[in-house]
C-alpha cells in the first residue's frame, strides 16, 4: 500500500485506543494502549496503519514521495484536543493581572472597569477581518503547542448581531486554518450593560432570538451557559439550554466554578454533553454525572491563574467513575493556552496520574465535543492528527513543564509545526 507519510523511530506510540465509542473512565484512564518502537502510516490525511515499526514497514510501501518523520526516539501521541476556550477576543486585560498580583480582589477589579464587559466592548468594536486576524494568531499558537482540535465559544458579543458576527468569524477560520474548530454559542455569558436591571429581557433575547438565529445558519454545535451567582441562575440556564436542544444545539454548562451554583446538577438533569469547571461540586452531584454520561471538563489553569486556589476534585471524580477531560479555558484573563501545561497542573493540583492526564487531554476531551469518532486517538481511519514529543515516555510529559517538548505537529496528515526530518 503506498502511503503519504510515515512516522517511525518512536520509543512508544501511545495510541489511547479503545475509547472511541465511550470515554475512558476509572482504571481505564491509567491503562493506556501503547506500542513500543512504534510507527504510524498516513494516507489521504487519515491514519492508515499503526503498529510496531517492523510490521508497519513490511505492510506499507514508502515511495519517493512519502514524507518520513523520524521521531528520534521521542514519543508519538494523538494531537491534543481542547474542549473549552474563549480564544476569540479583542483587547488585553494584562492590567487586571497586574492588579491581581498586587492584591486586588475580583470586586475591586470590576469596580475599576475590569471584567467581561470590557472584552465585550473591545470585541464588538472590531471588524470581522481584524477579529479573524486575532483568531488566526491564537490558532497558530495552540497548534504549535500540540492542540489540533479546539472548541471556541462566542460570548463577547452579547447582542444578536455581534454573537452571529463572532460565530461567522469562527466559521471562516475553520475554513482557512488547519486546526479543527468546534463552535459553541455562549450568548449567556454575562448580562450586557445595556440590559442592566432587565435580565429577564436578556434571557428572552438569548432563548427566543439568538438561539434560533444561530441554529438557522448552523453556526454552532453547542450552546453553553455561565450558570453562576452573578451570571445566570439554574432556571434561566435550563430555559436557554432546553430551547437550544429543540434547535439541535447540544448543551454545555459552566458549572460550580465560583460556588456550588447547581450547574452540575442541572447538567446531569438535562443530560448535557459536558459540565465544565466543577470546582465546588459535591461528590453526590458529581456521581449523578455518571448516569447521564456527561463529561466533566476540568480547567485547573483558571484557579491557578486567577489566584483562586480551589481546584475541582479531579482525583475524586476519576475514582467515582466520572469520565473526565481537561481544557485550558484560554480567555482574556487567563493566557494559558497549552494543554501540556494543563496536564501538569492536573497532576500537581488534582492528583491525576500522568496517564490519566493524557487520556483526559485526548480521547475524553474529544468526547466532550463529540469528535471521538474521528479524533482523540491513533487508530486506522481517524484523522492523522499526531504529535512527536521529545520525551522517552508519556509518563514524563507533566514532569518537563515549561520546556517545549513539542517536536513535530502533524494535522490531517501534514506536518504543520516542526520540520520533517531529512529522508532516511
Ligand atoms: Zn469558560
Amino acid at each position: 500500500v503506498p502511503i503519504d507519510l510515515l512516522v517511525r523511530n518512536a520509543s512508544e506510540v501511545v495510541t489511547v485506543a479503545g475509547g472511541s465509542r465511550a470515554p475512558l473512565r476509572g482504571a481505564a484512564m491509567r491503562d493506556l494502549q501503547r506500542i513500543d518502537n512504534g510507527a504510524v502510516a498516513i494516507k489521504d490525511g487519515k491514519i492508515a496503519a499503526v503498529g510496531r515499526r517492523a510490521e508497519i514497514e513490511a505492510e506499507v510501501a514508502p515511495s519517493p514521495e512519502t514524507t518520513i518523520v523520524d521521531a528520534g526516539g521521542g514519543i508519538v501521541v494523538p494531537g491534543l484536543i481542547e474542549p473549552h476556550t474563549h480564544l476569540l477576543f479583542a483587547g488585553s486585560r494584562v492590567d487586571e493581572f497586574h492588579m491581581r498580583v498586587a492584591g486586588a480582589g475580583y470586586l475591586e477589579i470590576a469596580a475599576r472597569g475590569g471584567g467581561i464587559a470590557r472584552t465585550v466592548a473591545a470585541t464588538r468594536s472590531l471588524s470581522a477581518g481584524d477579529l479573524a486576524a486575532i483568531g488566526r494568531r491564537h490558532l497558530d499558537l495552540v497548534l504549535g503547542q500540540g492542540t489540533t482540535t479546539v472548541e471556541i465559544k462566542s460570548g463577547y458579543g452579547l447582542s444578536t448581531d455581534a454573537e452571529l458576527a463572532q460565530l461567522r468569524v469562527l466559521r471562516r477560520l475553520s475554513e482557512e486554518c488547519p486546526n479543527t474548530i468546534v463552535a459553541t454559542f455562549l450568548g449567556a455569558h454575562a448580562i450586557p450593560p445595556e440590559f442592566r436591571g432587565r435580565r429577564q429581557d436578556y434571557v428572552d433575547l438569548v432563548a427566543d432570538e439568538m438561539v434560533p438565529a444561530v441554529a438557522r445558519e448552523r453556526l454552532a454545535e453547542f450552546c453553553d451557559v455561565f450558570c453562576e451567582e452573578g451570571a445566570f441562575t439554574v432556571e434561566e440556564s435550563r430555559r436557554i439550554l432546553a430551547g437550544a436542544a429543540r434547535h439541535g444545539l447540544a448543551a454545555k454548562v459552566h458549572a460550580d466554578e465560583l460556588s456550588l451554583s447547581g450547574g452540575a446538577r442541572l447538567a446531569s438533569e438535562i443530560g448535557a454533553c459536558s459540565a465544565d469547571h466543577l470546582n465546588f461540586t459535591s461528590p453526590g452531584e458529581a456521581s449523578s454525572l455518571v448516569a447521564r454520561g456527561t463529561i466533566a471538563v476540568l480547567l485547573p489553569a483558571t484557579p491557578f491563574f486567577l489566584l483562586a486556589p480551589r481546584y475541582a476534585d479531579g482525583r475524586g471524580l476519576i475514582d467515582l467513575g466520572v469520565p473526565v477531560a481537561l481544557a485550558t479555558d484560554f480567555n482574556p484573563t487567563s493566557s494559558i493556552s497549552s494543554m501540556l501545561f494543563v496536564m501538569f497542573l492536573a497532576c500537581l493540583h488534582m492528583r491525576f496520574d500522568p496517564s490519566e492526564a493524557l487520556a483526559a487531554a485526548t480521547i475524553n476531551a474529544a468526547h466532550a465535543i463529540r469528535r471521538a469518532d474521528r479524533a482523540g486517538s491513533i487508530e486506522p481511519g481517524k484523522l492523522a492528527d499526531l504529535l512527536v514529543l521529545a520525551v522517552a515516555s508519556h509518563r514524563e510529559i507533566p514532569f518537563y513543564v515549561g520546556r517545549n517538548i513539542v517536536r513535530t505537529v502533524i494535522k490531517s496528515g501534514k506536518v504543520v509545526a516542526g520540520p520533517p526530518d531529512p529522508r532516511g
